[in-house]
């Protein structure tokens, strides 16, 4: 019995470019005569469909891979467009917000950890203007449910930093991550992933600070022995 095949693929636990066990397969090659490809006259190309085992976390993909006679690069080569299904994950969720972290940190967050959870999500789809008007609602949202609606975004800014939960200069950063959301609801802002990247730092920061660093703080205080009274 011949060894089982092996291929690099992404895994979203283990990264991009890992060694898979291809477990099983199929291709086809096709035509744009065919019926199944719009693609334009005299285009050619072939699929494989392959199940995929990963080497370091066993995790199981589905995956596309497709070559055309129309795409290929400098050097004369085919350039594949790649499916992978569950689609690997663009950005991991900080640990803070899953599992039973989210039911001990996020108490009194209200939706904020289902709307971050809705904005990795899609991120992994490439909506990136739709993450970003999710990241303006979190940021929103957290001002309301800290210090109530003021009415208008400048009043509720005031009084979230008048509560402490942002400096001067957080609270600058604030501004430009609510105005961003503002520009892809209103002004055609189509931001790149990079951008979000930069954006869902501050974000996380945010939010670990608020609703996660403190209540584990304030748990850790009920385990330290108190000062005995001379
Ligand atoms: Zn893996």
């Amino acid at each position: 019995m011949s060894a089982p095949e092996s291929t690099k693929s992404d895994c979203s636990v283990c990264g991009p470019g890992k060694n898979h066990t291809i477990v099983a397969s199929f291709e086809r090659h096709w035509d744009s005569g065919d019926g199944r490809h719009d693609m334009g006259p005299s285009i050619d190309g072939v699929t494989y469909w392959t199940v995929l085992v990963c080497g370091g976390c066993d995790g199981v993909t589905f995956r596309t891979l497709e070559y055309n006679s129309e795409h290929y690069d400098q050097h004369g080569r085919g350039v594949p467009s790649i499916e992978i299904f569950p689609r690997p994950t663009t950005r991991k969720i900080p640990i803070w917000a899953t599992g039973m972290n989210l039911l001990i940190c996020f108490k009194k967050a209200g939706e904020v950890p289902f709307l971050l959870h809705q904005v990795y999500r899609s991120l992994d789809v490439e909506c990136y203007s739709l993450s970003l008007m999710g990241i303006r609602t979190i940021l929103e949202r957290m001002m309301i449910n800290e210090v109530g609606d003021k009415g208008t975004f400048n009043a509720n800014l005031e009084a979230f930093t008048a509560a402490g939960h942002l400096s001067s200069i957080e609270k600058e950063a604030f501004t430009i991550m609510i105005d961003a959301g503002h520009a892809a609801s209103h002004r055609g802002h189509h931001p790149l992933l990079q951008e979000l990247e930069v954006i869902l730092d501050a974000l996380e920061n945010t939010i670990a600070r608020i609703y996660v660093h403190n209540s584990r703080i304030q748990e850790l205080k009920t385990t330290i022995p108190q000062r005995q009274k001379p």
